[in-house]
């Protein structure tokens, strides 16, 4: 048998990290199987369904790296794949239904249809649904009332007296009384458009698909796309109810728990292979000590028998690390390019929107492996380099001083720390340290208390990326200009330009 699975969203909303599990685990299984993943666009709810949402599906997944073997952009075997463009095969297949006795014409009003919920509301009685007045009433009747042209819909007969029974690949045997499941639910709806369960059952037949892997808020569904398969006379595919995705408080993932939907990890300069790999685990375990995994790795480690029956939980500091962990991987120069466009936004070069010059883009790029083993997601790489590309303001005096220092006495170590600014631009990081400490040990001071004034006069911070990386970006003039301008101000605030040099 051919393995085909899909991924079956309604644009209705933005991708977010539930729709994209159920992507990703369709998508793996297809691949670990030999089979076909396939995209396609339930939009029966016109109202609500938003060609804003198609592009930014289609922009998710290509960001993501997951591509689909048939879909309404690459076509396939059995196209159309969106729901709209194919209202003539469901009305056909909701018709021979009612041939075949499996299903009716309901002429009942949506104000018949109120009342009687108002009636058993008024009654406390718990019943809900249709009551099947039209269950029953013989064909020539309403033959002669679609002739007569009254609105209808057409319903399904459920069997009434039954139990029906499936088996989950994760839950395992699911049985449900037939009384227990909505009663007789509208297939095709008066404006002659399907609901999601004739249109999603129709085209899941139609389409070959194999295996449903859903998640598993649409359990209760089940039950009766399982009677619907049967009324068609065809066997219904294999169903597998994934695990919920709950945040961090057990509740169902939303927006109370922070970002959710892709648009917003990709703003916060998410790598789409970060979060692929930790949406991957949401709700699967594949090997003990391992957490890192290519897509290629998931896709050949990836099986049913593997997922965890308990909910998934979204947390945040995981997609923290693994982002981080994926940033570490990276190339300086392709991490230069990922983090560029979050530069220019923010305005690192001269303004928000404005390009780097020639200059400006090398700095930019030999500053990565100064921001590397630190940042988590790309958004916050600029501003931890914004005193590469602006003069900072000169920080207050209190700044720069040492743990047990006094003014006086960092003035005299920022003195000393200048001195080596023009070694500093042009060693490596073993020399200027070796350099650095061999000064501090000469001036009997440590080395942590010659560092710090220094920072602070060339990056305007006390906690900086790496130093001596700083000021080889920088280069000694500038670094020199810097440190000229915080002395000034130090021995302004110390009232005196003349203190002793006492180190
Ligand atoms: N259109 C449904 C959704 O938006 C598909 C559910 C299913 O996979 O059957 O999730």
């Amino acid at each position: 048998m051919e393995i085909r699975d899909r991924y079956a969203p309604s644009p209705t909303g933005l991708q977010h990290i539930g729709g994209v599990r159920t992507a990703l685990f369709n998508y793996l299984f297809a691949r670990s199987q030999g089979g076909k993943f396939i995209l396609r666009l339930e939009d029966t709810d016109r109202t609500r369904s938003d060609a804003a949402f198609v592009h930014n599906l289609y922009e998710t997944f290509a960001w993501l790296g997951i591509p689909w073997d048939e879909g309404p952009d690459v076509g396939g075997p059995c196209a159309p794949y969106v729901q709209s463009e194919r209202f003539g095969i469901y009305r056909e297949h909701a018709r021979r239904l009612v041939e075949a006795g499996k299903a009716y014409y309901c002429f009942c009003s949506p104000e018949r249809l109120e009342k009687i919920r108002e009636e058993r509301e008024a009654a406390h009685s718990g019943e809900t649904g249709y009551d099947r007045r039209c269950r029953d009433s013989p064909p020539v009747e309403a033959a002669g009332r679609l002739r007569a042209g009254e609105a209808h819909t057409i319903r399904l007969k459920i069997p009434l007296g039954e139990t029906t029974r499936f088996r989950d690949r994760l839950l395992g045997e699911i049985e449900w009384k037939n009384e227990d499941i909505n009663p007789d639910p509208v297939l095709l709806k008066s404006d002659g458009f399907p609901t999601y369960h004739l249109a999603n059952v129709v085209d899941d037949h139609l389409m070959g698909i194999s295996h449903v892997l859903r998640a598993q808020d649409w359990l209760p569904s089940t039950p009766l796309h399982v009677i619907l398969y049967g009324s068609f006379g065809w066997s219904p595919p294999e169903f597998c109810h994934l695990p919920m995705v709950m945040g961090a408080d057990g509740k169902k993932l939303s927006k109370r728990h922070g970002a959710t939907s892709m648009d917003e990890f990709r703003r916060q300069g998410c790598l789409p292979e970060a979060l692929l790999n930790y949406v991957a685990l949401l709700g699967c375990s594949y090997e003990e000590g391992k957490d890192l995994y290519t897509l290629k790795e998931l896709s050949e480690r990836f099986a049913l028998e593997k997922l965890n029956k308990a909910p998934a939980v979204f947390d945040y500091k995981k997609l923290e690390w693994y982002n981080g962990q994926y940033i570490r991987m990276k190339a300086d120069a392709e991490l230069a390019a990922l983090a560029l466009p979050f530069a220019v936004e923010a305005g690192l070069f001269g303004g928000p929107g404005k390009e780097p010059a020639p200059a400006e883009a090398a700095a930019f790029a030999a500053a990565m492996p100064l921001i590397k083993e630190r940042a988590v997601f790309l958004r916050e790489i600029p501003e931890k380099l914004d005193y590469l590309f602006a003069e900072p303001a000169v920080a207050a005096a209190a700044e720069f001083i040492p743990k047990k220092a006094d003014l006086a006495r960092t003035i005299s170590l920022l003195r000393l720390g200048r001195d080596l600014l023009g070694d500093l631009a042009v060693l490596d990081d073993a020399a200027a340290e070796a350099l650095v400490k061999a000064k501090a040990e000469a001036a009997a001071v440590k080395l942590g208390d010659l560092l710090m004034p220094l920072r602070v006069a060339v990056t305007g911070k006390r906690v900086s990326p790496p130093l001596f990386g700083s000021i080889r970006i920088l280069g000694a003039e500038t670094c020199l200009a810097r440190t000229g301008r915080a002395l000034e101000a130090l021995e302004t605030a110390a009232g005196t330009d003349a203190l002793p040099g006492a180190l």
